[in-house]
């Protein structure tokens, strides 16, 4: 269902009134790796929705590598991604972790989105798929492109063609950057499949400074957009500060992203 072969023509998924896939402006979405409180959560929609962002995102559902770290504020958390979303009119994204999470997840948001470490977890992708939510499914940091296509189709199996696919850096022997950026996934993913594609080049990268040459890599490259992201203070973050643009840091990457769109 997922391939190219079978659907020649691409998907246009709409999500919360937005356009991902090919003949679409790429569709940028920003905001903080985790939510947590309402004041953070209000600057960071008000910084990516001045900048010219289109989905707000923001985690209350944390797959932390370690259990001592933030776990995120849970269904609290929810509340306060979507009334920073309403307060600036921002759709709104998040990550899914668990089946018994879904209900409280779809409740809030508008996307949902299944994690890196979740990729290969069939009977949430059953359930998501099921749920008939757009989903954002972020390719496993081990996973073949094969893999990664072979979990979207149990979305798709589902009834559910609403999926954007999200590369997010694979795991390989180079240390100096958080993960790999697989950037050729993009034009590859393009021809096999009819999906769209973006990149998130914040985890990809775990770099700051790395992130917004990254972001235009990927829209060279072709992708249908770009997550970032995007803390109102990066050096406070309870989570992935090091790889989050600040405010002006954002909009000074729309800046250029829209110079570069001339040319795509
Ligand atoms: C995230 O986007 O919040 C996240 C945890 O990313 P990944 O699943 O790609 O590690
Ligand atoms: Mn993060």
């Amino acid at each position: 269902l997922v391939s190219r072969d079978f659907h020649p023509e691409s998907t246009v998924v709409e999500a919360a009134g937005v356009r991902f896939g090919d003949g679409q402006r790429p569709v940028v979405i920003a905001g903080p790796c985790s939510i947590e409180n309402e004041k953070q959560m209000l600057d960071a929609a008000r910084q990516v929705k001045a900048a010219g962002g289109q989905v707000l995102r923001g985690g209350a559902f944390k797959p932390r590598t370690g259990p001592h770290s933030f776990q995120g504020l849970g269904v609290e958390g929810l509340k306060l991604l979507r009334q920073a979303g309403d307060a600036e009119g921002l759709p709104v994204i998040t990550e899914v972790m668990r089946i018994d999470q879904l209900e409280a997840v779809c409740r809030h948001a508008d996307i949902l989105q299944i994690g890196a470490r979740n990729m290969q977890n069939f009977d949430l992708l059953k359930e998501a798929g099921r749920s008939g939510f757009p989903v954002l499914l972020k390719r496993g940091m081990s996973a073949t492109i094969e893999e990664f296509l072979a979990a979207a189709e149990y979305l798709l199996a589902e009834g559910n063609e609403r999926v954007i696919l999200c590369e997010r850096g694979i795991r390989t022997f180079e240390r100096a950057t958080r993960n790999t950026l697989d950037l050729s996934v993009v034009p590859l993913i393009r021809q096999m499949s009819h999906l769209p594609i973006i990149v998130d080049p914040s985890h990809a990268t775990g770099k700051r400074p790395l992130v917004p040459v990254m972001a235009k890599a990927a829209l060279v490259a072709g992708a249908h957009g770009i997550m970032v992201e995007v803390h109102p203070e990066p050096e406070k973050a309870l989570c992935d500060g090091a790889q989050s643009l600040s405010g002006e840091g954002f909009a000074s990457l729309m800046g250029e992203v829209e110079g570069l769109l001339k040319y795509l």
